[in-house]
């Protein structure tokens, strides 16, 4: 019990460290893969402090290695998940009553646990889980995670002390109350950062969440299960459950607590799960919060003026890493037909001399994609590519899953602007280019606006500032984050917060202010201090 008004301390951005050779944390980083890389671990759903194994298991392999078994998970039956919601509206009653600030000191212990002894732990299970490079696990596990963690704390206090104005006699107050009921929060496989800010977020506000990973991200989620532990959060508050997502989903729904969904994932899968929610409003006590982001056809368009060299280069670091495997990845790029032909040759160049691999060979740029079912629509999109009579393979286009899942940083050019190839996510290593007629450019605008169905990232480059200027303006639904002159992700948490619209999600920014208000239910409370007690007003008289 204390009676200070608690200001957290104020946020900045995790450093990101770099693991040049010789580096203290490139050591740190190599023992904890030997150690994690040593043996398969047996893991299962956590609820209510519990580990509660059922016997039936899936293996969760590196992609990168297929003879490399990381964890035995025991899967959730129906019955898991509904002790899983039970535990989470045992626990909902303490934990809401709490204090704010001590809800907000478990995930500040959670951000400087992982800044220190948690951080390559954290980084190893993502590099060997999801087969990322010791720079994109740092970006994601470490870094990212931490900015989560404190900036949604800030976020929070700022948003508690939003209080209304009060009338002589009055006193107007707002009460952030959590939701009513339990969150479900189903998390995709390509972020750790996601994978725990999903559970995180409504957590903070006081809500309490059954937590369903992606089976492909369970290796590091049980890492992020052990952090939650490591840094005090008490039992029943986020309760982890592995195992099919649709079967999750349907007791979750069915259930008349079920207060709100957080998801990030794909466009289809969000779309089932909101028609599903629809279907069972009558069963619900409050209308449910529906929180989703999802899939993107991300885009780069090149103005005539733009600079060859910083366009090739956000073209292969935007496109290519984490093997394009960022809902934010460049995946359509529209380059005028003669600034193409300058770039052609260094685009070419540059993607064939990417290093690929083991990712825990510290020299590669890049790791496998995640699984197999990514690795078949690769291949057939490259088959589609060579085969169809307006795209060629430009460079890259090679398979190769005789040690794992890896498929070649690959350039299709399509010179049909409205190819699948420019339309559909792949989420993967391959971008497709249109080069268009030099004076098309105002078309060009309006073909990059209407060709994909999401709107989710994208950048402009020029250097001519009436183009910057249009390209802003035509384009202003087509991305939630836009990038001028820069690869289009890589959103830094409280720089560019980070979501879009149209089929790409409900644009609520996680690692925002606005992501915090989807899980809060104000009340307003108003105290009169000295109530009339004659009901006839003036005018009566
Ligand atoms: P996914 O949709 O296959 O899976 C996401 C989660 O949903 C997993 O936990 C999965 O088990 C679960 N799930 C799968 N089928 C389900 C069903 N029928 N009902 C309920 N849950 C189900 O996505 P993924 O392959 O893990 O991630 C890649 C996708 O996520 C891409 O489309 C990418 O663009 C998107 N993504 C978007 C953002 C964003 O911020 N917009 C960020 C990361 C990833």
């Amino acid at each position: 019990m204390t009676t200070a008004r608690a200001v957290p301390p104020p946020p900045t951005n995790e450093p990101v460290l770099g693991y040049a050779p010789g580096s203290a944390e490139r050591a740190a980083l190599e023992s904890r893969l030997n150690e994690l890389a040593k043996g398969p671990i047996e893991t299962a759903s956590f609820i209510a402090g519990e580990v509660v194994e059922t016997g039936t298991t899936f293996d969760v392999r590196a992609p990168h290695a297929h003879d490399l078994q990381l964890a035995t998970v025991h899967a959730a039956d129906r019955d898991v998940v509904a002790r899983a919601i039970d535990a989470a509206l045992a626990a909902k009653h303490d934990w809401e009553a709490m204090p704010w600030e001590e809800r907000a000191a478990v995930f500040l212990r959670a951000a400087d646990l992982l800044a220190g002894p948690w951080r390559q732990t954290l980084n190893a299970s993502t590099m060997l889980g999801q087969s990322k490079t010791p720079f994109q696990a740092e970006i994601d596990a470490a870094c990212e995670l931490i900015d989560f963690f404190r900036f949604n704390v800030q976020f929070y206090s700022e948003i508690l002390a939003e209080q209304p104005i009060s009338a002589p006699g009055i006193w107007d107050r707002t009460d952030h109350r959590p939701l009513e009921g339990f969150v479900l929060a189903v998390t995709p496989f390509n972020f750790t950062a996601i994978a725990a800010n999903l559970p995180f977020a409504p957590a903070l506000c006081g809500n309490t969440v059954v937590w369903k990973p992606s089976e492909k991200q369970a290796f590091s989620a049980h890492f992020v299960m052990e952090l939650f532990r490591a840094a005090g959060l008490p039992d029943g508050v986020i309760n982890l459950v592995h195992g099919d997502g649709a079967m999750v989903s349907d007791v979750c729904f069915d259930h008349p607590d079920f207060a709100g969904l957080h998801f990030t994932g794909s466009t289809t899968v969000f779309r089932s799960m909101w028609k599903r929610i629809g279907d069972s409003l009558p069963t619900y006590r409050t209308y449910p919060r529906i929180v989703g982001e999802t899939g993107g056809k991300d885009f780069i368009v090149a103005h005539r003026s733009a600079d060859p060299e910083a366009l090739v280069t956000a073209m292969v670091r935007g496109a290519f890493e984490f093997q394009g495997q960022k809902c934010s990845a460049a995946s359509r790029a529209y380059v005028p037909r003669s600034l193409f032909d300058r770039i052609r040759e260094p685009l070419a160049d540059t993607t064939r001399s990417i290093e690929m691999g083991d990712p825990t060979d510290f020299r590669n740029f890049m790791g496998a994609v995640i699984d197999e079912g990514a690795f078949a629509r690769h291949r057939d999109a490259i088959a589609q590519a060579e085969a169809d009579g307006p795209t060629s393979v430009l460079a890259g286009g090679q398979t190769d899953d005789s040690v794992g899942w890896f498929v070649s940083p690959t350039v299709v050019v399509s010179e049909d602007p409205r190819h699948d190839l420019m339309e559909r996510e792949l989420f993967g290593p391959i971008l497709t280019v249109h080069p268009y007629d030099d004076d098309a450019w105002s078309e060009t605008l309006d073909l990059v606006d209407s060709t994909s169905p999401y709107g989710l990232t994208g950048a402009v480059f020029a250097d001519d500032r009436a183009a910057i200027e249009e390209a802003m303006a035509r384009l202003r639904h087509a991305a939630g984050n836009f990038y001028v002159n820069d690869k289009p992700t890589g959103a830094v948490v409280g720089q560019q917060p980070f979501g879009g619209g149209r089929a790409s999600g409900t644009n609520d920014k996680a690692g925002s202010a606005l992501n915090l208000y989807r899980w809060i239910s104000p009340r307003s409370i108003k105290e009169n201090f000295v109530p009339p007690k004659d009901h006839r007003y003036p005018h009566m008289g």
